[in-house]
């Protein structure tokens, strides 16, 4: 049962099949237009030019629109990845040389998908070196996500759903078999059901059939309770402020290697979900899918304490860190003044870590032996 039609059924898809001597090593592209950088082209007839999409390459069978340029960024509309910029050095020096099937270009097509808004994040060349240390969603969260696609769209149509060209990097899946084996494991869970054949009008023109979904009652438990926090993630997210070079190395060499040797979660920080594109959404879902919330107060960072709340406002388990000398001095914000406190001192890091651990243990429920994974 494949979800998705592999051959986008679209008058504007077939055809104008020739080898684009701008990617010669894929003699099926469709022709990239010559001089798009230079020409802004209205909003009003941009659906009727089309592109490669130069992120995912077609992979969702998404078609893509130039939407004109600023001189320095061409803006794009693919029905798979969303809007987007892509600066001329981007896609010059690093995306026309990826290879069209290339994990990068899910994983960037998974952050552009889930960021969007007005024109789209502008993909730079530092976002996309940063790509490097990027992963998709595991398959646990994609299943979440999966989830979410489906059951955001039933209880707004109150219809069941047919899986769209945006629904693969939207859910982070790498290709279409990727996205089918998803299903086909959330139908073998009991999460999610097929509901019949059905047909939908495509973002970019032309109609395309295929199966629609709808989540079982476990599913909808099971979407309501991630949508309450209530799952678990298996990994751990830090709140800081960056570029304390005390603290940066605490959690370099200290915080993260125990959290992970002793309890058996990855903890994260912002620098490691949120290199490429707008970083709110981004963040908003690593604190929610989170087992915990590590804050550190130290600067008295606003961000830190907006995290806090967010955090707390879910029923996560937060626990909060302050250097010494600001403990005892200028003390923390009054409201966490009643809240469980670790304090950390770059003289004993040890009996500092020692202290952590136990208390996210205690927050946690966990056993001293017990691992999550
Ligand atoms: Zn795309």
């Amino acid at each position: 049962m494949i979800p998705i039609s592999p051959h986008g059924i679209s008058p504007a898809k077939s055809g104008n099949k020739v080898s684009c001597p701008r990617f010669p090593q894929f003699p099926n592209a469709r022709r990239y237009p010559f001089g798009i950088r230079a020409r802004a082209t209205s909003v009003s007839n941009h659906l009727a030019k089309r592109v490669p999409c130069p992120i995912c390459r077609g992979r969702f069978d998404g078609l893509c629109s130039p939407l004109g340029t600023d001189g320095l960024t061409q803006f794009f509309d693919c029905e798979s990845c969303g809007r987007f910029g892509v600066t001329r050095e981007a896609d010059d020096d690093i995306l026309s040389t990826l290879d069209p099937n290339s994990i990068e270009r899910a994983i960037i097509s998974h952050r552009i998908r889930t960021n969007q808004g007005g024109r789209g994040p502008i993909i730079t060349f530092e976002a996309l070196r940063a790509t490097a240390e990027l992963r998709l969603p595991n398959p646990s969260q994609q299943v979440t996500n999966l989830l979410r696609y489906i059951g955001d769209r039933v209880l707004k149509s109150g219809e069941p759903v047919l899986l769209d060209e945006a629904a693969g990097p939207w859910i982070g899946c790498a290709s279409h078999q990727a996205l089918t084996r998803l299903i086909v494991a959330a139908q073998d869970k009991g999460l999610v059901s097929p509901a019949g054949t059905d047909s939908r009008t495509r973002a970019h023109g032309g109609i395309v059939t295929s199966t629609s979904y709808d989540l079982t009652l476990d599913g909808w438990d099971r979407y309501e309770a991630e949508q309450k926090g209530l799952t678990r993630g298996s990994y751990g997210f830090m709140a800081m402020k960056f570029g304390d070079p005390s603290l940066d190395e605490l959690s370099r060499s200290v915080i993260k290697p125990r959290v992970r040797t002793d309890l058996g979660y990855d903890l994260v920080d912002l620098r490691d979900v949120a290199r490429a594109g707008i970083i709110d959404n981004i963040m908003r879902a690593q604190i929610r899918d989170a087992a915990f919330v590590i804050v550190d107060l130290t600067h008295d960072n606003s961000g830190a304490y907006w995290e806090a709340g967010y955090a707390e406002g879910l029923g996560k388990p937060v626990i909060y860190i302050c250097e010494r000398n600001k403990f005892d001095l200028a003390k923390t914000h009054f409201d966490t003044n009643h809240c469980t406190t670790v304090i950390w001192d770059l003289e004993d890091d040890l009996a500092f870590a020692d202290g952590l651990i136990a208390t996210i243990r205690r927050s946690l429920n966990l056993f001293a032996n017990s691992n999550p994974k």
